[in-house]
């Protein structure tokens, strides 16, 4: 399997932040994000390589009940996802799978911890990735199977106030459970979440979606491996 990173920290964002978690980052993305902030997955990847078992040995290794598979996009390596995730289900773990919500399969999973990207993130126009990046970004019916199939959480980086009229448009379209719905700050450093963090929860309040901080960025900055 293609991957980047394989540590133990805790979970920084969404539905089960602060939770002890083994993370296995796999290598290589479909989209382009601009502010990508895991660019040794997507713009520059790497290509380490671990088998399916060597992983799994690794991650029981921590003794630690939660595993976080993330990229990267986890699915684009299908086959193997799904046997990474069988194999830890088997052995108790609880398994998250945070993916871009652009490729579907079926995996043995806890949480499907979704991420659609918006707008904000588009390459410039002028970037040879720009074109498939605006047309793969969102793809509603990945969306669609995921929250019929799954428990979820649908994570949506902001980045402008503006962005809310996109989430909404989308979240009606496609009819995702607000309660679902977490927004999170875009910044890879701790000043550019603290700028947007006071706007972001009161447009939580006014919409009844949930805020997530961003623990791993405010505590470490721009540090891979944590
Ligand atoms: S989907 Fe995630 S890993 Fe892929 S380019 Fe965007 S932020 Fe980076």
């Amino acid at each position: 399997m293609k991957f980047s990173e394989l540590f133990y920290s805790i979970q920084g964002e969404g539905q089960l932040i602060g939770v002890p978690s083994v993370f296995f980052r796999t290598g290589f993305c479909n989209l382009r994000c601009i502010w990508c902030d895991t660019p040794y997955t997507s713009w520059q990847p790497e290509s380490k390589e671990i088998s399916v078992e060597e992983s799994v040995t690794t991650i029981m290794g921590f003794n630690c009940r939660h595993t976080v598979i993330t990229g990267g996009e986890p699915f684009i390596q299908t086959e193997d996802l799904i046997s990474l995730c069988h194999l830890l289900t088997e052995r108790g773990q609880h398994v998250t799978v945070e993916t871009n919500a652009t490729v579907f399969a079926e995996v043995e999973a806890d949480l499907i911890s979704m991420s659609p990207k918006l707008e904000n993130s588009n390459p410039p126009a002028n970037n040879r990735h720009f074109s498939r990046h605006q047309r793969e970004r969102i793809n509603r019916s990945v969306i669609q199977r995921f929250l019929a199939r799954y428990s979820c959480q649908v994570k949506f980086v902001v980045d402008d106030p503006e962005d809310l009229t996109e989430i909404q448009d989308l979240q009606a379209e496609i009819e995702i459970p607000p309660e679902t719905i977490v927004l999170m700050p875009q910044g890879v450093r701790p000043d550019q979440i603290q700028d947007k963090q006071a706007w972001l929860i009161e447009l939580c309040k006014t919409h009844g979606y949930r805020y997530s901080p961003r623990l791993h960025i405010d505590i470490w900055g721009d540090q891979r491996g944590v």
